[in-house]
């Protein structure tokens, strides 16, 4: 155990230089990194709960707004025009960033909760029927859990879950004995907890759920994995692929709904009105194919195509930098958070300490002190974390707490913001101490 956070060294992986680079352009790029708080700069470990936004992604909102305001995909003046073919350059954008087959797709939403909710309202018409058993885990945010606890109220569909283990991995042999036993429908599994930052071996568990289960169809919800892993959908063999943009550099109330396009074409409409019809008459209608049939009505557009800006931004990164050398500073931010919360203080406790894929996101809790008290305090120092349950309620039980201060990083924070944070957090220990 290391008494000193100075002792980590950088890995041989990380050049100097490079990451000096990273950091300055990161510093420059995304205008929250330079805000002040009474006096101190903004440490922000909530990437989690959002992103911070490049400048780019933002003018480009404003340019819409400025220049470019128009209705999609009606009217035949240059300016809708115009915005139906950036609004349609940010689905095939998307297509290739998940490679998909086929824009057609990719369905644009509010957000990974409202993707999820497409997909259990539209499958709970028709192809789920009672007695049905849908896979889940434990560690699944509110999200990926009550839109198929709905389901089972409605229709009458059994939810089963993979456990978690006290290191906060999935229990991969108790995974297999469940395939064995069950015959299940449908398969719905985050790729990374939000709240331990487990990244989940979701490759094989799609590859063994698929050779044992005869159809079942599977979803991933990538919300936590966009921004840090790349996703190849055909690659995966995933039947759906729900993401929301905010959480990768993006604007909010934009989500993506990547399905299968045989799949999407066999599903009934979420929402229907605008937008999505073939012909209407006073008394039935029928619907455009998909993505149009689940886009009803009047969509985010600046969002949307504001979204591009963020898509180019990550890319970008990736190419300048190598995906190796970005999931090498990851790595290290994760050790390097570690200690600072462990050496903080000798009650500290890590959810899933020691878990050997991980996210740069960290659960703790240092008892007797409320994680409400310990965020509140840190905020005074310029530290946003997060403190809660954070949607991951059965989850957090399941540990035998209430809530957790949680702290997630990104490539634009640095081991200077951690050792910050790692001071922050042991004033704010000292100053607990002394109200017990
Ligand atoms: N799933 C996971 C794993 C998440 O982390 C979140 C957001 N915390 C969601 C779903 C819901 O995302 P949104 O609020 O953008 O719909």
């Amino acid at each position: 155990m290391k008494n000193d956070l100075s002792q980590t060294p950088f890995p041989k992986t990380l050049s100097p230089e490079l990451l000096t680079k990273l950091q300055n352009q990161l510093h420059h790029d995304f205008p929250q990194k330079r805000l002040i708080f009474d006096e101190r700069p903004l440490i922000y470990f909530d990437n989690g709960a959002t992103t911070l936004k490049p400048l780019s992604m933002i003018n480009r909102i404003t340019k819409y707004y400025e220049n470019e305001v128009a209705n999609v995909h009606r009217g035949v003046h240059r300016l809708s025009g115009l915005g139906t073919t950036e609004y349609e350059n940010t689905r095939t954008m998307v297509q290739e960033f998940l490679n998909a087959k086929k824009p057609e797709e990719i369905i644009f939403t509010k957000g990974t909760t409202d993707s999820i909710n497409l997909v259990a309202s539209c499958l709970g018409r028709g192809f789920f029927q009672k007695g049905d058993k849908i896979l889940l885990s434990e560690m699944e945010h509110h999200a990926n859990l009550i839109p198929w606890q709905e389901l089972k109220s409605i229709v009458g569909i059994e939810l089963i879950f993979i456990p978690v283990l006290p290191n906060g991995e999935l229990d991969i042999s108790v995974f297999h004995q469940l395939l064995e036993k069950h015959s299940f429908k449908f398969m719905a599994l985050t790729h990374i907890s939000n709240t331990l930052g487990t990244i989940n071996p979701i490759e094989t568990m799609i590859q063994d759920f698929r050779s044992s289960q005869f159809q079942g169809r599977v979803l991933i919800d990538g919300a936590q994995s966009v921004l840090h892993e790349i996703i190849d959908v055909q690659k995966l063999q995933c039947d759906f692929f729900v993401f929301s943009a905010h959480k990768m550099f993006g604007p909010n109330g934009v989500g993506i709904l990547y399905a299968k396009e045989e799949l999407l074409n066999a599903m009934p409409p979420y929402q229907t009105g605008g937008a999505m019809i073939r012909d209407v008459d006073f008394q039935s209608s029928t619907y455009l194919e998909a993505p149009f049939r689940f886009e009803a009505g009047t969509g985010a557009i600046a969002e949307v195509i504001a979204f591009q800006e963020s898509i180019k931004y990550l890319m970008n990164l990736r190419k300048d930098y190598g995906v190796s050398f970005l999931n090498a500073y990851k790595n290290f931010l994760v050790t390097e958070l570690e200690d600072a919360i462990s050496l903080s203080d000798s009650k500290a406790q890590i959810l899933g300490k020691g878990l050997t894929h991980r996210s740069p996101v960290i659960s703790f809790v240092i008892p007797p002190y409320h994680p409400q008290d310990i965020g509140t305090i840190l905020d005074q120092y310029g530290v946003a974390i997060r403190t809660g349950h954070h949607c991951t309620q059965p989850l957090i039980r399941k540990f035998q707490l209430t809530s957790t201060c949680r702290a997630s990083l990104t490539y634009y924070n640095t081991r200077e913001e951690i050792h910050a944070f790692h001071t922050a957090l042991t004033k704010t220990i000292h100053l607990l101490e002394k109200t017990l």
